[in-house]
């Protein structure tokens, strides 16, 4: 059995990831060892190693973990060695302030998030708290289900929280929309997906998933929407998003990070139309969007990467050239 461990590694914002090799570490009270089959690479990712966003350093990228558990921390209830699991954004919280009391666990005051504040998936091996772990549908395969894990899961969340629009419009159309798209297809609603200016082969993909009409951000869609998600980091969508929505529609913003938002006029907000952000994830909605995603079932788009090409992934996804969602396979 090997006894070292290799991960792409972010030692200072705008540096390119660099290959470590560490002894294995082994699980804490409570958590598990998972030996890492496949972790999609999400935007978080590139804001965390552009610096737009401030966690712990050196940190190990990569919250879209699929593995099989290798050893077991004492105390570990409902995982044992072997099994396939997931390992989300959210990697632990509290459990006793305000927001895990009240069922919205997102929002702890003291979590932790995997990639982020704890070492994360790009790499052979990492560290899981098991009560944050979930158990993966064996619909799909290892580099099919990563994607499911944020851009599904936290797409998810904002998909419940836009509400239940008949007429849905999805503002950035790369791995969380590509999901979120055929979830609401499936469920009888109509999709108008928003890509760049001009990116035709984003707006071609769209269609063929079924998309209702695909065109640019700053085109009006052929009817108002009830709600809009924005998926992509442009703080201009919001003030484009709220023009297109109906009165009383809903827009959510659900990235990690924006650029500003510019100044608009209050009409555009006036009749009850609201502006709302998504923060991280709860298990439930985990558990809740994982199953969906079997019965749907949701087909994920997927390129995958060798883990010795995390930087080369990095540049794709900042430079908008990926259909679907993009994995590292260690
Ligand atoms: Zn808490
Ligand atoms: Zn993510």
């Amino acid at each position: 059995m090997t006894t070292t461990m290799r991960a792409m590694q972010l030692d200072a914002p705008g540096m390119p990831l660099r290959m470590v090799e560490r002894p294995l570490p082994g699980p804490g009270p409570g958590e598990v060892r998972i030996a890492i089959t496949a972790c999609g690479v999400c935007r978080t990712d590139l804001h965390v190693a552009d610096g737009d966003i401030h966690g712990g350093l050196p940190i190990v990228p990569g919250h879209e973990i699929v593995g099989r558990i290798e050893a077991v921390g004492t105390g570990v209830s409902g995982f044992s060695v072997g099994d396939r699991v997931g390992v989300p954004w959210l990697g632990h919280t509290c459990g006793h302030c305000p927001f895990c009391l009240s069922e919205r666990e997102n929002l702890c005051d003291q979590p932790l998030f995997t990639g982020f504040t704890r070492d994360g998936g790009f790499a052979t091996h990492c560290i899981a708290d098991a009560r944050y772990c979930f158990a993966m549908p064996d619909a799909f395969d290892d580099v099919h289900a990563a994607p499911l894990l944020c851009a599904g899961l936290i797409g998810y969340r904002a998909y419940r929280i836009a509400g239940d629009a008949p007429v849905l419009g999805l503002y950035g159309f790369g791995a969380a929309a590509h999901i979120l798209a055929q979830l609401a297809i499936w469920q009888g609603r109509k999709v108008f997906a928003f890509t760049r200016e001009g990116d035709r082969t984003g707006q071609d993909f769209a269609r063929r998933l079924g998309c209702h009409w695909a065109g640019a951000s700053s085109d009006i869609p052929p009817e108002p929407m009830d709600a809009a998600i924005i998926f992509a980091p442009v703080g201009a969508l919001v003030p484009q998003a709220l023009k297109a929505v109906k009165k009383g529609g809903r827009v959510v913003c659900a990235g990690i990070h924006m650029s500003d938002i510019p100044a608009f006029p209050y009409a555009d907000l006036w009749e009850e139309r609201s502006i709302v952000s998504v923060a991280n994830l709860t298990r439930s909605d985990g558990t809740e969007f994982l199953d969906l995603a079997a019965r749907v079932p949701v087909r994920t788009h997927v390129t995958s990467m060798p883990l010795a090409q995390a930087n080369d992934a990095l540049d794709r996804l900042r430079a908008g050239e990926v259909e679907g969602a993009l994995v590292l396979v260690p």
